[in-house]
């Protein structure tokens, strides 16, 4: 196990120096494994990361274990969005990465005949990976791998709140390679902080829009890129005509899968009027039959939520929506002693009430009626954030209209949380929700830098371009331009006319 792995959490009040001193040799540790493995190929790197995969299949009951303890999400929630979401990612890279990351042959315009040009996709160096409490394992590997298959080495921070002391280095320990190439730092922010003044090549973070805009301010200091995957206020759609049940049971799942604190989860559920009543009395009724329970085996829907701050602003949220009118329709405010929360369901919703326009980050779906498709969509968009949507309906067209015209990073159609579940298409958000994409081809290029390449022949002759510029030459340019972007019948010829008479005049010397 690295050694930086035994670092305990400090608090912002003690030890900054201690916190410099970690995250020096955390960053001094990983900066020696880049270089000592810079040479690796992808296929070399993908051999790696097939081990890292067998050993998260062969381990997953002691995952899925650990996990449930520290964070409370019932086993099904662990297997699921821990397991298979992080297998399937790891399985993406190993099809696709090699073809992705390949140098590739750009086409070379006409304007520079006879030369080639090459796109080389490189690692960054080291990369920070800071991340959130909500998905311990699986926001922890999918960083983890993109930045590894990529080249880069990485020091990655948990959140203080879901640690899971020791679990990523134990799937890590199946390879030396990717154990000397990612560095585990344990802490809190002022941790996270002392990380980036160590200057990572570039700074992955997952979690809230305040922490993110604090992490861009730090990094802006050193020019440090960062990518922010932050919060969000998804809203669903539902039409009438979309068959019912599927709908009630992906609101009931959207909303309630982790216990709502999911980044993508359902938190603004937008019904058409016409069939209003009957959806909601439909949602109560499934709600009624969810089971609640943490420790589970395989027997509960949701488990418990993880940590009491995010409980409160549930209570508060649910609190500051009934005094402004909204009605219960089921469950009921949480016990400020108990991190187990029953699934809440509000309606005569408002959207000036904390619940429908603040990211609340637990088990509640604020239910509002619409009338008209535009109707909806101004609604949905109605929001600071941008993360993800999802729509209902039995109206292709109208789904891709409406999936169009929704300002977000992600639209599942007739599904919710599903764009993200096919790793070959990027995730991140719009708006407040962030920038930059994990996943997908772009998410995983997003760890490389890409390098331009001319490749001209080591000859004698000059280029036009290059000096001496004499009149007679910036006439020859004009015309070449203009037979460039000639009208189509005569371009070619009068391209091969102009240009070879400019290269030919290129060649003499100024008198
Ligand atoms: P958070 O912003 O409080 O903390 C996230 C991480 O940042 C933690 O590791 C924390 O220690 C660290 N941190 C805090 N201050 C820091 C600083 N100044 N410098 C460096 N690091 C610092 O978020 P959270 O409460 O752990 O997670 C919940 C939030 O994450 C929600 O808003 C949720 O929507 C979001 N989230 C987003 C995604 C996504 O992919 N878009 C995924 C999961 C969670």
């Amino acid at each position: 196990m690295n050694t930086t792995n035994e670092v305990k959490s400090h608090t912002h009040d003690n030890a900054p120096p201690f916190e410099a001193e970690v995250s020096r040799i955390a960053f001094a540790k990983a900066r020696l494994a880049f270089g000592v493995h810079s040479q690796l190929s992808t296929q070399a790197r993908l051999a790696e990361l097939s081990k890292l995969k067998q050993t998260i299949l062969a381990n997953r009951s002691t995952i899925i274990t650990r996990v449930m303890q520290e964070v409370g999400k019932c086993r099904t929630d662990a297997l699921i969005a821990e397991i298979l979401g992080t297998l399937d990612w790891l399985n993406w890279l190993e099809k696709n990465a090699e073809r992705l990351l390949r140098p590739e042959q750009v086409k070379t315009p006409i304007t520079l005949l006879g030369k080639q040009s090459l796109l080389l996709h490189e690692p960054l160096g080291v990369v920070l990976i800071i991340c959130p409490w909500n998905y311990p394992f699986h926001n922890a590997i999918t960083g983890i791998a993109a930045a590894i298959v990529t080249g880069n080495a990485v020091v990655y921070k948990p959140s203080e709140h879901a640690p899971c002391k020791g679990m990523v280095e134990q799937v890590l320990a199946c390879s030396p390679v990717l154990q000397a190439l990612v560095q585990v730092v344990y802490g809190t922010g002022s941790m996270g902080s002392a990380l980036i003044e160590q200057q990572p090549a570039k700074i992955f973070f997952t979690g809230s829009g305040p922490t993110g805009s604090k992490i861009m301010a730090q990094a802006s200091q050193a020019l440090i890129p960062v990518e922010l995957e932050l919060g969000g206020k998804d809203p669903m759609i539902v039409f009438t005509d979309a068959p019912m049940a599927r709908s009630v049971a992906g609101a009931l799942w959207g909303g309630f899968t982790n216990a709502g604190q999911s980044c993508s989860g359902v938190e603004r559920l937008l019904v058409e009027q016409s069939g209003y009543e009957r959806f909601v009395d439909a949602l109560v009724k499934g709600a009624e039959k969810l089971v609640v329970r943490s420790g589970d085996s395989g027997d509960a829907d949701v488990g418990r939520m993880t940590v009491g701050f995010q409980r409160d602003k549930v209570i508060e949220h649910v609190q500051d929506a009934l005094e402004r009118g909204a009605r219960l329709r089921f469950g009921a405010v949480p016990n400020v002693n108990s991190l187990t929360v029953q699934p809440i369901i509000l309606d005569r919703v408002t959207p000036d009430m904390r619940v429908w326009s603040e990211e609340t980050f637990g088990p509640v779906l604020p239910v509002m009626a619409f009338s008209t498709e535009a109707h909806a969509i101004e609604l949905a968009n109605d929001t600071d954030y941008g993360l993800c949507a999802s729509v209902f309906t039995a109206d292709a067209a109208r789904a891709l209209r409406v999936a169009g015209a929704l300002e977000v990073g992600g639209v599942s159609i007739n599904n919710v949380n599903m764009s993200e579940g096919n790793p070959g298409l990027p995730f991140g958000g719009a708006k407040k929700s962030g920038f930059g994409k994990l996943r997908g081809p772009e998410g995983l290029l997003g760890f490389t830098r890409s390098k331009a390449v001319l490749i001209d022949k080591a000859g004698s002759r000059i280029e036009a371009n290059w000096y001496p510029y004499t009149p007679r030459k910036f006439k020859l340019f004009e015309r070449f331009i203009q037979a460039l972007y000639a009208p189509r019948r005569f371009r070619l010829l009068a391209i091969a006319w102009h240009g070879l008479r400019l290269e030919a005049f290129s060649q003499k010397p100024r008198k």
